[in-house]
């Protein structure tokens, strides 16, 4: 038998970020888990956040791009780091 409910994903359905590539925003920090199977981030469930020009999904696959906003020079996003860890 299965146990239900136990079964997580850890990685969004929408934009497809998990615990070592999170999304970030200037306001809100890194994303956390909208549910509790881990199938939905918050940067996505949100509307708001996800509208936001200033959201950025999936930060670790976009090291390339610029990455600087106002106020966080040069935002290092640790492998295993926790979602939500926000200073
Ligand atoms: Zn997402
Ligand atoms: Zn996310």
């Amino acid at each position: 038998m299965s146990i239900f409910g136990l079964n997580k994903v850890g990685k969004c359905r929408v934009c497809g970020c998990t615990n070592d590539d999170p999304c970030f925003h200037p306001d809100h920090g890194f994303c956390w888990w909208a549910d509790e199977a881990e199938t939905i981030c918050s940067h996505c469930a949100c509307e708001e956040i996800a509208n936001d020009p200033e959201t950025v999904h999936c930060v670790n696959s976009k090291e390339c791009e610029t990455f600087d906003f106002p106020g966080y020079e040069n935002v290092i996003v640790h492998k295993g780091n926790t979602k939500g860890g926000k200073k």
